[in-house]
C-alpha cells in the first residue's frame, strides 16, 4: 500500500524550485532549469533551477559578504550554537515531510529515511551545535634563550566554504557537510547531486526560519560539470568539501590548485567483511546482508566484498543469499517496500553492466544478478561467488546492491586480501575473539572497523577514509579541524 503524501510536500513538490542566494529565492542567471526524476517511475518529479558558473560567482560574492560584514562574523558563538540547534530541531519537527520527500526524490524506503536519514541529520546538527562555544586554541611556552613570551593559537573560520553532495543520503549528507560549518564560523554554498536536489532546498527554508543570517548558507543545485567544477575552480571560494566518487575528487583536486583552496574528500570504496569460523552464525548472516543490502548497496562504505572462513563459506554465502531472495523491492513509499529502485537510469545501466562483466568473466550468480522489473531503475539483490581478485566486480565500486564473497583461511591472508584495494574507507569483522577481532583492525588500511556491527553511524564518530577514499574525516571533533584555520599569536613581554 502506497502511503499517501503529506500535504505540505504535495505543496513542495508542485512550487517552484529556485536557487537559494543571500537569503532569496531566485532564478538561475540562464532560466534553464533541469528535471529531477522519480527513481520508482522515471517519470519528471519537479523543475528546478539550474545553476552554473554566473549563479556560482553570484553566490560566492554573497557569501563572502555575509563572511566579511554580516551578523553571522560577529555573533557570540552561544547565538550560533542556538540557531544550529534550532535548525536540529526544525528538521525533527519536519521529519515526515522530509522523509518522505527524500524516499520520493532518492527512491529509499520510507522507513529508512524515518529511522536513518532523518533522525541523523537532526542529531548531526544537535550535536555540532554544542561544539559552537568549544572552538579553543592553546597557550604556548615558547624556548627562545633570553626573552619571555606570551603565545597562543587561535582557531578561526576558513572562510568561504564549498560543499558538493552526493544523491545517496541527500538530506544526511548536507548535515554532515553544514554542521561543522557553521559551528566552526564558516559561510557556504552547497551543491546538491543533481538527481536529489529537493530535501537541500527544503532544508534552506528551514535554515532560513531557524535565524541563519542571509549569504551564510547559499544552495545551488546544477550539474557537476557546469556548478560543481565552476565552485571548484572559484578564486573566491577557501575551502572545497567533497563527497561522490574517486574519480570526481580528482578532478576537484586538480580544480583547487588554482588558488590552492583546502580540499576534504570523502570518497568511494570497496570495503571488506569479514566472517571468521567462530563468529555468532544468525548475526554474522544477518550482518552481512545489511552491510551490501542497506540502502540498495549505495553506500560509500558498503560491505561490498564478503570475506568467508573456508570452513563456513557455503553456509554464510547461502544465508545471506536467502536473505536477499526475500527482500522485498517496490517503491520507496510503499508500506511494504525493503528495498527501493537506485536512483537513476544510469546507475541502473552502470549496476547491470558489472553484472554483465561478472558474468563475462566467469563469476557465479548465487542469486540475483538482472534488473528486477521493467519500470523504474530497480535492481535485484545479488549475491557472486567464483571470483578472482583481479575482476572489475572485486576491484572498482559498484554502487548498487551486489556484493562478491570470497573464501579465506587464516589471518595473515585475509589481511592481505582485505587490504588488496585502492580505496580504504570501512571493513567489517565478525567473530567472539576479541584477540582475533582487535589484531585484524589493527591491520587493515581503513577509517572505520566495525566489529561485530556494520553500518553503526553516529555524530561523534569520526568517518572517512585512507588511500583513495579521501583526505580528512566528517563528524566527531576531528571534522572541527578541516573547518579552522590555526592562528599562532606571539607577543614579547618587554618586563
Ligand atoms: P559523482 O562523484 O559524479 O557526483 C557527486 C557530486 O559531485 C554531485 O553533486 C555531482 O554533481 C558533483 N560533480 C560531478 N562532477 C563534478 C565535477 N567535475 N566538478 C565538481 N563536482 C562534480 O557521483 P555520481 O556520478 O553521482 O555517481 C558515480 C559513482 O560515484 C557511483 O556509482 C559511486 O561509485 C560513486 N559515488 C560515491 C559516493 C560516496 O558517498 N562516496 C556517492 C555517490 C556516488
Amino acid at each position: 500500500m502506497t502511503v499517501a503524501l503529506d500535504k505540505s510536500v504535495e505543496d513542495f513538490i508542485t512550487s517552484p524550485h529556485q536557487l537559494f542566494i543571500d537569503g532569496q529565492w531566485v532564478d538561475a542567471a540562464s532560466g534553464r532549469t533541469f528535471a529531477t526524476p522519480d527513481p520508482a517511475t522515471g517519470q519528471t518529479l519537479a523543475h528546478v533551477a539550474e545553476a552554473d558558473a554566473e549563479d556560482v560567482d553570484r553566490a560566492v560574492r554573497a557569501a563572502r559578504r555575509a563572511f566579511e560584514h554580516g551578523p553571522w562574523s560577529r555573533m557570540t558563538a552561544s547565538e550560533r550554537g542556538r540557531i544550529i540547534w534550532r535548525i536540529g530541531d526544525l528538521i525533527l519537527e519536519h521529519a515526515e515531510e522530509l522523509a518522505q520527500l527524500e524516499s520520493l526524490d532518492n527512491g529509499k524506503p520510507l522507513s529508512v529515511a524515518r529511522v536513518a536519514d532523518v533522525p541523523l541529520a537532526a542529531d548531526l546538527f544537535h550535536y555540532m551545535a554544542g561544539w559552537a562555544t568549544k572552538i579553543e586554541g592553546n597557550t604556548i611556552a615558547l624556548s627562545v634563550p633570553g626573552s619571555t613570551f606570551h603565545a597562543y593559537t587561535l582557531r578561526e573560520p576558513v572562510g568561504v566554504v564549498a560543499q558538493i553532495i552526493p544523491w545517496n543520503f541527500p538530506l544526511l549528507m548536507a548535515a554532515w557537510k553544514l554542521g561543522p560549518a557553521l559551528a566552526t564560523g564558516n559561510v557556504v554554498i552547497l551543491k546538491p547531486a543533481e538527481q536529489t536536489p529537493l530535501s537541500a532546498l527544503r532544508l534552506a527554508e528551514l535554515i532560513a526560519e531557524a535565524g541563519v543570517p542571509d549569504g551564510v548558507v547559499n544552495v545551488l543545485p546544477g550539474y557537476g560539470e557546469t556548478a560543481g567544477a565552476a565552485l571548484a575552480a572559484h578564486d573566491g571560494v577557501d575551502k572545497v568539501a567533497f563527497t561522490g566518487s574517486t574519480e570526481v575528487g580528482r578532478l576537484i583536486v586538480h580544480a583547487a590548485a588554482g588558488n590552492l583552496k583546502k580540499v576534504t574528500l570523502e570518497l568511494g570504496g570497496k570495503s571488506p567483511n569479514v566472517v571468521f569460523d567462530d563468529a555468532d552464525p544468525a548475526l554474522a548472516v544477518r550482518g552481512a546482508a545489511n552491510a551490501i543490502f542497506f540502502n540498495h548497496g549505495q553506500c560509500c562504505i558498503a560491505g561490498s566484498r564478503l570475506f568467508v572462513h573456508r570452513s563456513r563459506f557455503d553456509e554464510v554465502v547461502e544465508g545471506v543469499a536467502e536473505i536477499a531472495r526475500g527482500i522485498r523491492l517496490g517503491p520507496g513509499l510503499d508500506a511494504d517496500t525493503q528495498m527501493g529502485p537506485l536512483v537513476s537510469d544510469e546507475q541502473l545501466r552502470r549496476v547491470t553492466g558489472y553484472l554483465d562483466s561478472g558474468r563475462q568473466e566467469g563469476a557465479r550468480t548465487v542469486t540475483g544478478g538482472d534488473r528486477h522489473g521493467d519500470q523504474g531503475y530497480f535492481v535485484q539483490p545479488t549475491v557472486i561467488t567464483d571470483v578472482r581478485p583481479e575482476m572489475r566486480l572485486v576491484r572498482e565500486e559498484i554502487f548498487g546492491p551486489v556484493v562478491v564473497a570470497s573464501p579465506f583461511s587464516d589471518l595473515d591472508e585475509i589481511a592481505a586480501q582485505a587490504n588488496d584495494t585502492v580505496y580504504g574507507l570501512g571493513a567489517g569483522i565478525w567473530t567472539r575473539d576479541i584477540s582475533k577481532a582487535h589484531a585484524l583492525a589493527g591491520r587493515i588500511r581503513a577509517g572505520t572497523v566495525w566489529i561485530n556491527c556494520y553500518n553503526v553511524f553516529d555524530a561523534a564518530l569520526p568517518f572517512g577514509g585512507y588511500k583513495q577514499s579521501g583526505w580528512g574525516r566528517e563528524m566527531g571533533h576531528q571534522v572541527l579541524d578541516a573547518y579552522t584555520e590555526v592562528k599562532s599569536v606571539c607577543t614579547q613581554l618587554h618586563i
